[in-house]
């Protein structure tokens, strides 16, 4: 079977998300046909071919979806071990494996990017659930100092399970937002900004990487995404150096978003996603390609297009009750809207973004 997808075959894509969404419209775009599985309900449902709404636990369904497709991705990095072993007995999956594996675990991931020899927080382990766990703390914190962030090592996302250490006697309270999960304590970073970089890696090796973005955060999840990023060349070139070497150590295929801090002494990782990423939105409005058909070029075999970006942009999410302000938004000029077919608008959920075009493309 060749390993190049022709128009008419199928994608299967795990998790049905906004993510998802995109994937199946970019995908659609090429000629490909789209199959989710997903848990709940999917907003991604909407714009596929077909759907299967199953627990990752449910061995029939898993089966019959990998028999339906031709290549199986994800939006979502936390897949059970178990479910993959299913798929990947009877269809090729994209990303890889351990670029799944990497990433689902905070520590793995730590480990990982250290061993390829690349910068990470100061961190060390401990088991929140452990009888001693608040020795386990002390310990750590003597290790790693305060200001410091305790997260669960698992199933973390847009700043949930994560505490903040400013001295013990936050200790306790951090340990409890834990709940008893195994956890990791990183020094706080004291960076200047934070930028990303989506980069993406084809079947026959190629690398290539979108402009850095500058993030904002607000209240833990991703408010602005601001193309360029204020950075100089320098440090342009270093953050496309780090994608690259976790693109090539990891034999990856497909977009990987890289979470970056730039402080006093250089680039430092804070996390990777091995999948489209929430910061990289922008390019549907202000490159070449988009990530979301990079991606979909990527797992199929086809060649990966340069993508080159053609105009500044920022980037903000909407969030809850932002999306009162789509009237207004829609009328705007140079703002490219994104919703995700969301219903209910709950507090801290991301119902869609806006792109707006700045100016074309200029260099810092
Ligand atoms: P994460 O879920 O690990 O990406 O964390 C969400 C956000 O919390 C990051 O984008 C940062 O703004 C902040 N953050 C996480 N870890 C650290 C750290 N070690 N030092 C400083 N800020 C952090």
């Amino acid at each position: 079977m060749s390993d190049v997808l022709k128009p008419g075959q199928t994608i299967g894509i795990l998790g049905g998300g906004q993510l998802g969404r995109m994937l199946a419209m970019a995908a659609a775009r090429l000629g490909f046909h789209t199959h989710i599985y997903e848990p709940g309900a999917a907003p991604a449902g909407e714009v596929a071919q077909n759907t299967t709404i199953a627990p990752y636990d449910d061995t029939d369904a898993l089966e019959a979806f990998a028999r339906s497709v031709d290549v199986v991705t994800y939006e979502f990095e936390n897949v059970p071990t178990d479910a993959l072993d299913r798929i990947e007995a009877l269809v090729p999956f994209r990303p890889n494996r351990k670029a799944l594996a990497v990433s689902q675990d905070r520590l793995t991931e730590k480990t990982y990017l250290q061993d390829i020899g690349l910068n990470v927080a100061p961190f060390a382990a401990l088991d929140a659930g452990a009888p001693d766990a608040a020795a386990l703390l002390a310990q750590a914190l003597a290790e790693v100092g305060t200001p410091s962030i305790l997260k669960t090592r698992r199933l973390g996302y847009d700043g949930k399970g994560q505490a903040r250490i400013m001295g013990p006697h936050d200790g306790r309270a951090a340990l409890d937002a834990m709940a008893g999960a195994e956890a990791v304590l990183e020094a706080f970073v004291e960076f200047d900004r934070e930028i990303s970089v989506i980069a993406a890696r084809g079947m026959d090796n190629i690398i290539a990487c979108f402009e850095p973005g500058e993030n904002v955060h607000k209240d833990g999840i991703l408010h602005t995404t601001t193309v360029p990023a204020n950075i100089d060349a320098d440090t342009r070139a270093r953050a496309f150096g780090i994608a690259g070497t976790i693109l090539a150590a990891l034999d990856y295929v497909g977009v990987l978003g890289v979470e970056l801090f730039q402080t006093r002494d250089g680039l430092i990782v804070n996390e990777i996603a091995p999948r489209v990423h929430n910061s990289g939105h922008w390019t549907e409005a202000g490159a070449v390609i988009d990530q979301f058909e990079q991606h979909i070029r990527a797992i199929a075999g086809w060649p990966l297009v340069d993508p080159v970006r053609h105009s500044d942009v920022v980037m903000t999410n909407l969030i809850g009750d932002d999306l009162a302000q789509v009237q207004g938004i829609s009328g705007e000029t140079g703002a490219k809207l994104h919703l995700y077919g969301k219903t209910d608008a709950r507090p801290g959920r991301k119902m869609g973004h806006v792109t707006r075009v700045t100016g074309p493309a200029k260099d810092r």
